[in-house]
């Protein structure tokens, strides 16, 4: 049992304002593996007055020390490995590697390059007698979901911290722990007090104090469409900048004449890596009708080989989704879909041998009309859907066809031909012919996908004001040096 009875909160580990605790069970066995403090108002209260007071201080520290901090974050991430991927693996579901590889390896990663990205950003600009400054945005709310409980933290943790925001976290309570192991680390490495708080609790609550608060200057959450709206409503009084993360149903355009033999691995894998709990999972399969077929076999084939258990498993290659609410979420998405379209894998049931956790058949559905629940609502699960075309035209309308538009990815039978298909696609990232993710490149959605991006310079910019200082001429400007 991991049991965290404090809140971090203005350099110290402090007992919250009342006993309530927030369980955590373990997604493999539902057995309770740890509690954290339900925080209240009053806790939530007291970090957004100790960011603001940590607020000047830390802004005026050169932004090399504060990168100097945000790597050694990176560092201390890497240090835990073990100790945080297994964490992992047990309140989100993720196979051991996933965990390892990306849970923590990426989010180590995203605090590095937004230390480098600090290093090298430019100095100031100038624009005839103006010279334009950044300023840090102020104190910033971060809430994140449960998914990618660390990686989503460092994507908002590092570029604030590097451009000399305070900042307050409240990480989902479904998957809180990793959180606080990095609320250890901040503690280890001495950051003046308030800087960094942790304030874990109900997002209808603690949550909600951070989007209206008008000590907070900028919010930013993760989280689904629904949660992104509320923040944005109780945000709007106080006129604060607003940073959505939001949802996604992702679409893989399959071009005519793509190499079946390198586009479905990548497709089955985009859209069922880490038990298809990814916001940029591409969960819909558009492909050409006049080989879907040949895709359904090879789609089939490749989902019943996955080797479905504890994570904990090294030969695991899918896990159990992260909860029981979202067990119940992605279950009635597959009694939805058996009325939509064809099973062509997996379906609803129990997986053989596995009577506890919460484990859900990795399930496809196939010949389904664009506009079927199943293939405009986001499941969060591993549950992909095929949806057939006659025309390219057709096909990208098609992956047009969503409410959201956060990613998606083409193959097509050359790199030339895909990138002219991906810009037509109204989406925050694409995958061409199998491109990989890259923890520099801006990271976000179009539509309910959200507003503004992450990751990298571009992400690091969001966490800035700009200032324009007007001087009486050009020629004076000439004098300045560099400012940030
Ligand atoms: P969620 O919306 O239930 O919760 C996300 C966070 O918001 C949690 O910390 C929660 O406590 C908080 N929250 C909930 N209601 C709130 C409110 N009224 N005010 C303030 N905060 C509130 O999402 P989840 O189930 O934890 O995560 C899954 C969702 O996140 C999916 O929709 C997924 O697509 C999305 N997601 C998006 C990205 C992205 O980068 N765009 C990445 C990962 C996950």
């Amino acid at each position: 049992m991991i049991n965290r009875d404090a809140l971090y909160i203005d350099g110290e580990w402090i007992k919250p304002a009342t006993g309530e605790v927030i369980e955590v069970d373990e997604a493999a066995t539902e057995e309770i593996i740890g509690t954290v403090p339900a925080g209240d108002a009053a806790d939530a209260e007291r970090a957004i007055l100790a960011a603001r007071r940590a607020f000047d201080g830390w802004s005026e520290t050169p932004i090399n020390e504060r990168a100097d901090v945000v790597q050694a974050l990176a560092d201390g991430l890497r240090a835990n490995e073990a100790k945080l991927a297994k964490i992992m693996a047990q309140e989100v579901g993720s196979p051991i590697a996933i965990a390892e590889r990306v849970q923590v390896g990426l989010a180590a990663s995203v605090f590095e390059t937004m230390a480098e990205a600090a290093r090298e950003m430019p100095a100031e600009e100038r624009i005839g007698n103006s010279m334009v400054i950044r300023a840090a945005a102020g104190v910033v709310g971060a809430i994140t979901p449960w998914n990618y409980p660390l990686y989503q933290l460092a994507a908002k943790v590092g570029p604030a911290l590097a451009a000399g925001c305070t900042v307050i976290v409240k990480p989902s309570s479904v998957a809180p722990l990793a959180t606080f192991v990095l609320a250890d680390l901040v503690h280890e490495l001495g950051l003046p007090s308030g800087v960094f708080n942790l304030v874990s609790g109900r997002g209808a609550l603690v949550g909600e104090l951070l989007s209206s608060h008008k000590e907070i200057d900028m919010v930013s959450i993760t989280g689904s469409t629904g949660a992104g709206v509320r923040v944005s409503q109780a945000a709007a009084p106080t006129v604060k900048k607003v940073a959505l993360e939001l949802g996604g149903k992702s679409a893989f355009l399959l071009a005519p004449g793509a190499d079946l033999d390198e586009a479905i691995p990548n497709a089955v894998r985009g859209s069922f890596v880490n038990n298809g709990q990814t916001c940029s999972a591409t969960t819909r399969l558009i492909v050409p009708n006049a080989i879907i077929d040949e895709v359904e076999q090879r789609v089939a084939a490749m989902v019943n080989a996955f080797v479905i258990g504890n994570p904990l498993d090294p030969s695991v290659t899918l896990g159990p989704v992260a909860s029981a609410g979202q067990f119940t979420t992605v279950k009635n998405y597959i009694d939805i879909g058996m009325t939509e379209g064809t099973l062509i894998a997996g379906g609803p049931g129990a997986v053989d041998g596995l009577d506890r956790g919460y484990f859900v058949k990795p399930t496809v559905f196939s010949r389904l009309s664009p506009k079927a629940r199943v293939v405009q609502e986001e499941i969060f699960g591993p549950v992909l859907v095929i949806v057939g075309y006659d025309t390219l035209e057709e096909g990208i309308a098609i992956a047009n066809d969503s409410e959201f538009g956060l990613s998606g990815a083409v193959f097509a039978a050359d790199i030339p031909e895909a990138v002219r298909i991906a810009k037509r696609l109204r989406t925050g990232q694409v995958a061409i012919n199998g491109g990989r993710f890259n923890a520099k490149a801006p990271f976000g959605g179009y539509k309910t996908s959200g507003i503004g991006r992450e990751l990298g310079h571009h992400g690091l910019m969001e966490y800035f004001e700009l200032q324009s200082l007007q001087f009486p001429s050009a020629d004076e400007l000439g004098n300045f040096g560099t400012t940030v």
